[in-house]
C-alpha cells in the first residue's frame, strides 16, 4: 500500500515553541512504547503513525529499549519510516533515549559516556537514520557525574547526531545544574519529558515544571492519561483488549483499586459536564496553563488518536472546575 499524507494535516493542529527554542511542536505527540513491540502487527503500527501524521502530529517519541524486544520499535519504526514517510523526513521529529537498561553488562544502562554514544550508534541503525532530531539522556544518574552525561549529549550533537538534546526524568535542581553545563557546551538543550498527569504531579513538587520555565525549557508530558486509567477504558470493567488486558509489564489490574475507579468516574463526570471525553479533558487539562509544550500521548488504534487530538478544541477551564479535579487528585 502506498501512503499519501492528508493534505490538510497541518489546518488544525496547534503547535507550541519549545521553551525558547525555535522548535515547534504539536500539542499532542505520539509515543510508541507500547503497540510498536513484537507483539503488534505491522499494519496497526501504520495505521497509528498514518492516523498520527495525517492530523498534524509530527512527533514520534522513541527509546532505545521500546519494545519488546528491547530495540523492536525503533527497528519497527524505521522500516516504516524507510517504505512510507522518506518523502517527509523533514517535516517530522524523531526522538530517541537512551538511560535505563539496553544490553548486558556494565556499559548498557544508565549515564556513561561509552554507553550513551554506543547506544545513539545502535539506535540510528535500528532506525536507519544518519540522525534524530532530539537524544536524551532517559534518567538521572546518581553515580555518574553530570559533566561526563551531560558531555556525550555535547558529543552527540556536534558529530551530526542529534539535532536537539533533551533530559529526561531530571528533577528541578538536577535540570538546573545540567542546563549551566550544557550552556557553557553550547549544546541545543530543549526539552523535558517528564511523568505528568492528573494523578501525579510530581514535576509540581520537585520543581522540574516551574524550573523548565524559568529556564526557557520545553516541557512534554508523557503517560498524560496515566497508561489509560484517565481514559473510559476501565469504567465499566478491564476490556480485553485494553493495556491491563495485553500488556502487564508496567499496568496492572491491583492499580485499579475501587477508590481509584470511584475517582476516575467522579473526573468522568466532570469532563461530561464540559462536553469532553475523561481523555480529552485529562489531556486539556495538562495544557490548560501553557507550561506543557506536548502531551506525549500512547495509542493502541487509531480512533484513541482521533479522540485525544480533539482534547485541544477546548483547554480552558473554571476555577470551579480546576478546584473540583484537584479535591480528587492531588496527593
Ligand atoms: P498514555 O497515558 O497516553 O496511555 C496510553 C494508553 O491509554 C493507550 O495505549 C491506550 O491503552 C489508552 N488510551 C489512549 N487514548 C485513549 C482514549 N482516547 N480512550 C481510551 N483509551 C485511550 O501514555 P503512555 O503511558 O502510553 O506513554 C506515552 C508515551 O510517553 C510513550 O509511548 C513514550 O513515548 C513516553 N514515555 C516516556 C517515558 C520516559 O521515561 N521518558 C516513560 C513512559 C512513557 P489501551 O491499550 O488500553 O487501548
Amino acid at each position: 500500500t502506498h501512503y499519501t499524507p492528508a493534505a490538510d494535516r497541518y489546518d488544525t493542529m496547534t503547535f507550541n515553541r519549545c521553551g525558547n527554542s525555535g522548535l515547534l511542536l504539536p500539542a499532542v505527540s505520539l509515543g510508541f512504547w507500547h503497540n510498536f513491540g513484537d507483539h503488534t502487527p505491522i499494519e496497526t503500527m501504520k495505521n497509528l503513525m498514518f492516523t498520527a501524521f495525517d492530523h498534524g502530529i509530527t512527533h514520534f517519541d522513541l527509546a532505545n529499549n521500546y519494545g519488546p524486544e528491547p530495540g523492536s520499535a525503533e527497528r519497527h519504526a524505521g522500516m516504516i519510516l524507510r517504505q512510507h514517510f522518506a518523502a517527509h523526513r523533514d517535516e517530522l521529529i524523531i526522538s530517541t533515549k537512551a538511560g535505563y537498561e539496553m544490553w548486558q553488562g556494565p556499559y548498557g544502562d544508565w549515564g556513561s559516556r561509552k554507553y550513551l554514544l554506543a547506544s545513539l550508534d545502535q539506535s540510528l541503525q535500528r532506525l536507519g537514520l544518519p540522525y534524530v532530531d532530539i537524544f536524551y539522556h532517559h534518567r538521572m544518574d546518581p553515580h555518574t557525574p553530570l559533566e561526563e552525561t551531560m558531555g556525550a549529549l555535547a558529543q552527540a550533537v556536534h558529530s551530526g547526531k542529534a539535532l536537539y538534546v533533551g533530559l529526561s526524568n531530571y528533577d528541578g535542581d538536577t535540570l538546573r545544574q545540567a542546563t549551566a553545563i550544557l550552556d557553557e557546551l553550547h549544546v541545543p538543550f530543549v526539552i523535558n519529558q517528564n511523568r505528568y498527569n492528573m494523578m501525579d504531579r510530581a514535576v509540581e513538587s520537585n520543581g522540574l515544571k516551574q524550573t523548565a520555565h524559568e529556564l526557557g525549557k520545553g516541557l512534554i508530558t508523557f503517560s498524560p492519561l496515566a497508561q489509560g486509567l484517565l481514559t473510559d477504558r476501565y469504567l465499566h470493567g478491564i476490556p480485553a483488549d485494553s493495556r491491563i488486558s495485553t500488556d502487564g509489564r508496567f499496568l496492572h489490574k491491583q492499580q485499579l483499586t475501587d477508590e481509584l475507579l470511584h475517582t476516575i468516574r467522579e473526573l468522568n463526570s466532570i469532563a461530561q459536564q464540559r462536553g469532553q471525553s475523561l481523555a480529552q479533558m485529562a489531556l486539556a487539562w495538562l495544557l490548560h496553563d501553557g507550561m506543557v509544550t506536548s502531551v506525549l500521548i500512547g495509542a493502541s488504534k487509531p480512533e484513541q488518536i482521533l479522540d485525544n487530538i480533539a482534547a485541544l478544541s477546548n483547554t480552558t477551564f473554571t476555577q470551579e472546575e480546576l478546584t473540583r479535579i484537584d479535591a480528587l487528585t492531588a496527593q
